[in-house]
């Protein structure tokens, strides 16, 4: 594997303790930069940590004052953070509209809408303030095509999507650029948060007609959390296998 060049970069992955976050710290690490993970399971994230030489915090991305606790703590740790991967979501319950629990769709929206907000809301002072940083948003197909009954899990990730896009716009005149990837599904443990029927569903969408591997969502989110990818800013880009090509 080709590795791009993340050398000396610190970089932060939320849910980086398994997944997809966990390829996108392994291939980060394996270019040279030292990675945080930053994730509510304290104990799994601690082991990755040991094993690529970074730093591990627990963090619900719903917390504010969580997320500020640990940018502090890896900057001390590691440096001053180059690179942002929020990553970290759940999907949610699988339910048609009238019966989807209103708790559940407030929790969803807050995690996978509020807390890349929130991420993105703590580690963008910095970055202004010394002209240089990288933030990846992942998304989800599901965020531009919408999921049969996923209605918050497609409404957060559309939400995610009109994040970046703003974002991008406001730092344009700056060496932050914000991007975010849209993933078609891969078979991490998230797929035990479904049902047969929804992961058939998202198969047969897939005009490759298999999953996405984590290394090739890591592949492309690490291009955008490098120095090379310096034009593309509110961009959406696709690892889909040719779902949502739009
Ligand atoms: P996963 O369930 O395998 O891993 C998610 C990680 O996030 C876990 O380590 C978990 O502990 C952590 N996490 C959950 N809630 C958190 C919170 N509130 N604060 C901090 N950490 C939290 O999931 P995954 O498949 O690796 O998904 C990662 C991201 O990719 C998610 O945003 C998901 O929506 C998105 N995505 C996944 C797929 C897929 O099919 N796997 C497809 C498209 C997009």
């Amino acid at each position: 594997m080709n590795q791009l060049d993340l050398k000396g970069r610190v970089a932060a992955i939320t849910g980086g303790a398994r997944g997809i976050g966990l390829a996108i710290a392994e291939r980060a690490a394996a270019s040279g930069a030292r990675v945080a993970l930053w994730d509510v399971d304290l104990a799994e994230a601690e082991r990755v940590a040991a094993r690529l030489g970074g730093f591990a915090a627990r963090v619900d991305v719903t917390d504010q004052a969580a997320i500020e606790a640990a940018l502090a703590a890896t900057e001390s740790a590691l440096g001053s953070l180059d690179i942002l991967v929020a990553n970290a979501g759940i999907t949610g319950p699988n339910a048609p509209v009238e019966s989807y629990p209103v708790d559940a769709w407030r929790q969803v929206i807050e995690i996978d809408l509020t807390g890349v907000f929130l991420c993105c809301r703590a580690v963008v002072p910095g970055m202004r303030a010394r002209n240089y940083g990288r933030i990846v948003n992942i998304a989800s197909v599901a965020g531009k095509e919408g999921n049969p009954n996923a209605a918050a899990y497609s409404a957060a990730k559309a939400g995610v999507i009109g994040l970046t896009k703003s974002l991008g716009k406001e730092l344009a005149t700056t060496n932050v650029r914000v991007n975010c990837v849209t993933p078609a599904a891969a078979q991490t443990d998230i797929f035990k948060q479904m049902t047969e029927a929804q992961i058939t569903y998202m198969l047969s969408k897939i005009p490759a007609n298999r999953f996405a591997g984590v290394e090739e969502i890591a592949a492309l989110a690490c291009w955008l959390a490098s120095e090379d990818c310096s034009f593309s800013t509110g961009a959406v880009f696709d690892v889909s296998g040719g779902r949502a090509t739009y």
